[in-house]
């Protein structure tokens, strides 16, 4: 097995691409936060057959096409995303040495429990078309699973990052070595606070894997939830991520506050005018990934 050591460090690895993770990521990058995305390709939502109860939506969304635009924005807010497999994670001084091995599913190395981890996450394709995810921002983690010919899918990458926000809904093994707090229940999980914090300093769970309820919104608000927790346990002790209209609090003498942006109505109408135009082209079609069943069921004959 090629091991290579990355020199660059990273502010935040988000563990898992899900609901919860790409959430977090989107939030810790539109703090500045430097962030990598490492995610296996199988959010278990893949396999939702319409998204009825995620807000925003009336009439429902196609989960994979949620997760196509999550995916989207976190690579927009400065989110670098990788497809790959965390094999391990180690603290050392001021943060954390994580291996990401190519993710062949077929070679042992799997610890997320998921047998739909060889699906190619058409995610990743999406992120990979951003200009936020320029390739010389990316990590060697991406090389190993990018198809390029001669490509060893047993390469792995070791990372440094000063904190982890691990959202792998319940595969834990690449947790084993860093001595955070398990709980058993039907699955496994992470014990955290009520912030999504574990025992580890620097080390967080976000969504599933914290024991929160198996539906789509609730996860990936904790996602939101605990990457503020990040920020605000690194140095904001209030942390918003507002937009507001121009004015809003320095009309009134007051400062803008942490991570919060007033734009005129200049700016607010060109936003809105980018935002209907995308929302019309993205959901013009049908998206283009497959349905996805339980990995025990054959798939049925009507599903195309
Ligand atoms: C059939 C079905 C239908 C559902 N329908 C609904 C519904 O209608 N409404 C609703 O609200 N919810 C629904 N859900 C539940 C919803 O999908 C989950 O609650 C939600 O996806 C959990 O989000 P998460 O981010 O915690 O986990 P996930 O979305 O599963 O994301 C976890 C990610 O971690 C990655 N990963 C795992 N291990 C590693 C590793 N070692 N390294 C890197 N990446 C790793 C995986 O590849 C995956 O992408 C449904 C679930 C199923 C199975």
């Amino acid at each position: 097995m090629d091991e290579e050591t990355s020199d660059r460090a990273w502010d935040a690895v988000v563990v898992g691409g899900g609901v919860a993770g790409l959430t977090a990521a989107t939030f810790l990058a539109r703090a500045d936060e430097a962030t990598l995305v490492v995610d296996a390709g199988g959010s278990i939502l893949r396999r939702n057959a319409h998204l009825e109860n995620f807000p925003g939506f009336p009439d429902g969304v196609d989960p994979r096409r949620l997760l196509s635009l999550q995916t989207e924005q976190a690579a927009t807010a400065g989110a670098t995303h990788a497809t790959g497999r965390v094999t391990d994670v180690t603290a050392v001084e001021d943060g954390f040495r994580v291996t990401v091995a190519g993710g062949d599913p077929e070679d042992g190395t799997s610890d997320a429990g998921d047998p739909n981890d060889e699906t190619d996450d058409g995610n990743t394709r999406d992120v990979g078309d951003s200009d936020a995810t320029d390739a010389t921002d990316a990590t060697d983690a991406t090389d190993a699973t990018d198809g390029d010919a001669g490509d060893e899918p047993n390469d792995t990458t070791v990372l440094t990052t000063n904190r982890i926000v691990a959202a792998t809904k319940n595969a834990v093994g690449y947790l084993d070595g860093v001595g955070v707090d398990l709980r058993e229940h039907g699955k496994t999980f992470v014990e955290t606070d009520e912030r999504g914090r574990t025992g580890v300093p620097g080390l967080y769970a976000a969504g599933r894997l914290a024991g929160k309820p198996h539906q789509a919104a609730v996860c990936a608000g904790h996602g939101a939830e605990v990457a503020v927790t990040v920020l605000e346990d690194s140095d904001e002790p209030f942390y918003h991520d507002w937009v507001t209209p121009a004015g809003y609090f320095t009309d009134r003498g007051r400062e803008v506050p942490p991570g919060c942006e007033e734009i005129d109505a200049a700016e607010r109408e060109r936003r809105g005018e980018t935002a209907r135009t995308a929302t019309r082209e993205t959901f013009a079609e049908p998206h283009p990934e497959p349905q996805e069943t339980h990995p025990s069921l054959e798939p049925r004959g009507d599903e195309t």
